[in-house]
């Protein structure tokens, strides 16, 4: 052991956290659930240090069964070298506890509300291409959330099915922190960032809806589509089936918004973020 890695305080460092996170597969390593802790797999009070790979990752239960000793270590360690997510692609799906008779979808400081009117009440806040990239059902007191992420390469990153969350090994990073959801592309390079609030409200807070060559960012108070320069803000919809309607849709979808014709690539990024400058700048 060499002093700089021998440390006092029990509190891992936040790049080490995320060096982990990618190497166990965001996810426990026994399970894959995507709640977990940070455990050291040599005893702390022992070794006194911070190194990634004498650090694992371990969900509730699994912990507590190594701790009580149900779990050998030696199963923690091979579970360590082959993590359950990285062996299956994919993160154990996690069920959200969604229901209710109301729900709010609240996307970049703009709100869309809709109530059950009766099985088979869909509310789609957003979608692009004919994929509804956020869609509710409502009936029968449930509440199912639905929601596809794609990043830059057109692969969906991040799926929830019918309020079942599961993401992909691809992003840079994934994290579930108490309610919220955060997914980077790079360091600093947030590609979305979605706050729960069961049973009834989904917040997506910031980040980029990316599909076919769409590119529609989210800031807190605001949405840009940078491909046409559309810019939406403080906006409310109630019992509106479709919100931001974006692209080709087969089977055509009203929306609170919706534009057929959107340009691809074609679109000026810097004209774009220049013009939501100056709407901020004018907004009241
Ligand atoms: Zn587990």
């Amino acid at each position: 052991m060499t002093d700089d890695t021998q440390c006092t305080s029990r509190n891992i460092p936040l790049p080490l956290q995320r060096e982990i996170r990618q190497r166990c597969g965001f996810g426990c390593v026994v399970c894959g659930l995507p709640l977990y802790e940070y455990e050291h797999m040599e005893e702390w009070a022992q070794v006194k240090r911070h190194v990634a790979d004498e650090i694992t990752l371990l969900c509730d239960r699994h912990h507590r069964e190594k701790t009580g000793g149900l779990l050998p270590k030696e199963v923690v360690r091979q579970a360590n070298a082959n993590p359950f997510n990285l062996r299956e692609g994919v993160s154990k799906p996690y069920d959200l506890h969604f229901a209710g008779k109301h729900a709010e979808v609240v996307i970049g400081g703009n709100s869309f509300t809709c109530e059950d009117r009766g099985y088979g009440t869909v509310m789609v806040p957003i979608s692009i291409d004919g994929v509804a990239l956020v869609g509710l059902i409502l009936g029968d007191g449930h509440l199912l959330l639905n929601f596809v992420a794609f990043d830059e390469c057109n692969v969906p990153v991040l799926h929830i099915k019918n309020n079942q969350l599961f993401y992909s090994m691809s992003p840079w990073d994934v994290q579930l922190v108490g309610t919220t959801l955060t997914l980077r592309e790079a360091h600093r390079k947030i590609l979305l960032e979605i706050e729960f609030a069961p049973p009834n409200k989904v917040v997506v807070t910031r980040g980029r809806f990316l599909r076919n060559g769409v590119e529609v960012l989210v800031r807190p108070d605001n949405i840009l589509v940078t491909n046409n320069s559309t810019y939406i803000s403080g906006c409310h919809a109630h019992n509106c089936h479709g919100g931001l309607i974006l692209g080709h849709h087969e089977r055509p979808m009203g929306g609170f918004m919706a534009i057929q014709g959107i340009p691809r690539y074609l679109g000026d990024r810097r004209e774009a973020l220049k013009f939501e400058k100056e709407c901020q700048e004018g907004a009241p």
